[in-house]
């Protein structure tokens, strides 16, 4: 395993699209140095985007989160997150009926601010599950897990409707060794149960790679694909969707992926990064 300098590499492309927990951050706080990266790509006039399967903040809560944990120089046009994909989706596709959502009321206030009535699954009356249009999953937090799960199962018993995730991630870090359950995890679980294919946003998916993308083509920035580096430190989520949209990929080991088992994650999963480093850190 050849381990690359965040240095070379920075220099070398003309775009860069970050993964945010595992690269910027960690259970921790900030990734110490992540500072001097930010602002090396400032100021060299890269242009950067902060790819993040998230669905609990908007952007501007995103950058007051970075900002809070110390740092500088992310504007909120910077990050682009998995629920404002399945928002634009929500927006252009679902137009009538009610929302059933399972997640916090905060999620819920951003992903599902274009609609009218958005109610809480364990709010609906099985009785008037032939209202609902859709149901989003948007955070693991927020409702009672047991019942609100039985609960989505007996509305998707009743009625054919689109079920979307707006996070894919199905577990996330709570200390350096342990993990809960997150959204994608709790969604997959009902879907492997009815047997069908729920709408997706998030990572490995090309949504948020295609989106930050068109946006630099529209601000005038001239580049392929292969002009940008994608940055993560999860194999099947970052390396993946970067290796599918046509970025080059640089699996970082200062987060999901260590340097104990990098290698064999990468001969098991065949999902191969152009490049490894230690972090992203200069
Ligand atoms: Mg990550």
């Amino acid at each position: 395993m050849n381990l690359v300098r965040a240095a070379d590499l920075l220099s070398v492309y003309r775009v860069v699209f970050l993964d945010s927990y595992g690269v910027i951050k960690n259970h921790q706080g900030l990734i110490p140095g992540i500072q001097g990266t930010i602002d090396f790509l400032n100021g060299n006039g890269i242009p950067f985007r902060i790819l993040t399967n998230d669905a609990s903040r908007s952007q501007i809560a995103q950058v007051e989160k970075f900002d809070e944990m110390g740092l500088k120089g992310i504007e909120p046009y910077h990050v682009v997150t998995s629920g404002m994909m399945a928002r634009l989706y929500l927006k252009f596709k679902i137009h009538a009926g009610i929302i059933a959502y399972i997640g916090t009321e905060q999620a819920a206030e951003i992903i599902l601010q274009d609609h009218g009535r958005a109610v809480p699954v364990h709010q609906i009356d099985l009785e008037m599950s032939g209202e609902i249009s859709a149901i989003v999953f948007l955070d693991d937090e927020g409702y009672d897990w047991r019942s609100t799960i039985n609960h989505c199962l007996n509305i998707l018993r009743r009625v054919n409707i689109p079920v979307i995730i707006a996070n894919t991630d199905q577990i996330y870090p709570v200390t350096k060794n342990d993990v809960s359950l997150a959204t994608g995890g709790i969604a997959q679980l009902i879907e492997n149960v009815i047997r069908r294919n729920f709408i997706k946003f998030g990572k490995p998916d090309s949504q948020m790679f295609s989106y930050a993308f068109d946006e630099l083509l529209k601000v005038g920035h001239q580049i392929e694909r292969s002009d940008v580096l994608m940055v993560g430190d999860t194999l099947h989520t970052d390396i993946l969707g970067g290796n599918r949209f046509g970025t080059r990929t640089a699996l970082v080991l200062s987060g999901n992926t260590t340097k104990a088992n990098a290698q064999l994650l990468i001969d098991s999963t065949g999902v191969r990064p152009d490049y490894i480093l230690e972090n992203i850190i200069l």
